[in-house]
């Protein structure tokens, strides 16, 4: 979440996404119910999920603008979470979006409040060499968005204890793409405990997984200078 991106305008279409990212929880199976919230960063705030809502009942009109004050607008309440959403943004000029949910295996953890170490290299999509378990508050307080922005620290992705998780991204598609990947590690970690303990990978090798990512996914003239010399290419021919 390095770039800072330009945030959208309060339209017909962001709200119509929002919807889509928060119907997408229930169908890859990382929510049930009412449970978790999704939003996206505007110009003058930010659009939230309203609270209690099924996801298949959320229109557009229902959506909420938040301002960065915490003020809302309309009938509708937003998520009991709106300020751990706020509060993710205020803590990260470059976050676009914001997804929490009760996914399985996350939550699983969340429970024992254990983080996710660097058991594999895939826990530097959250943006540093571990995942943090936040400490337990209850749902919808300041005190659990407290939590939250502390156990987040420098990363874009933590466990809320005995509750589940929060992942941030600069647009809606990589806040749920990242959301999954907490989800995907949280099984594998779980899955590896089955034998004991895992090796742990080593900071030196997560300070290099890390800055391999600021290249992995981009083409060479994505690259900035000296990124490329992360990987080992393959000579080029043509
Ligand atoms: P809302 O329905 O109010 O968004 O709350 C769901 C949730 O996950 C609370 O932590
Ligand atoms: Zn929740």
């Amino acid at each position: 979440m390095s770039d800072m991106a330009p945030f959208p305008d309060d339209t017909a279409d962001l709200r119509h996404d929002i919807i889509e990212t928060a119907r997408a929880l229930p169908r890859l199976g990382l929510t049930k119910g009412t449970s978790g919230n999704v939003s996206a960063r505007t110009k003058s705030g930010f659009l939230v999920t309203p609270s209690g809502t099924p996801y298949e009942d959320l229109t557009a009109d229902r959506i909420v603008a938040l301002d960065f004050e915490g003020r809302y607008r309309g009938d509708t309440l937003p998520s009991s979470e709106w300020r751990m959403h706020l509060d993710f943004y205020l803590a990260k000029p470059s976050c676009g979006a914001v997804v929490h949910c009760h996914s399985p295996r996350a939550t699983a953890l969340s429970c024992h409040r254990r983080g996710i170490p660097a058991f594999h290299y895939m826990v530097a999509l959250a943006g540093g060499d571990r995942i943090e378990c936040a400490d337990y508050a209850s749902f919808g307080t300041r005190a659990l968005s407290d939590a939250m922005t502390a156990a987040l620290g420098e990363r874009n992705a933590c466990l809320l204890a005995n509750h589940g998780q929060i992942a941030g991204g600069p647009n809606l598609k990589k806040a749920l793409s990242i959301a999954e990947g907490v989800e995907d590690l949280a099984d594998q970690y779980l899955s590896s405990l089955v034998l004991g303990e895992p090796v742990i990978l080593d900071a030196e090798e997560m300070a290099d997984i890390l800055n391999k990512f600021k290249s992995y996914g981009k083409q060479t003239d994505e690259l900035e200078d000296g990124q490329a010399a992360a990987f080992e290419l393959p000579k080029r021919v043509d």
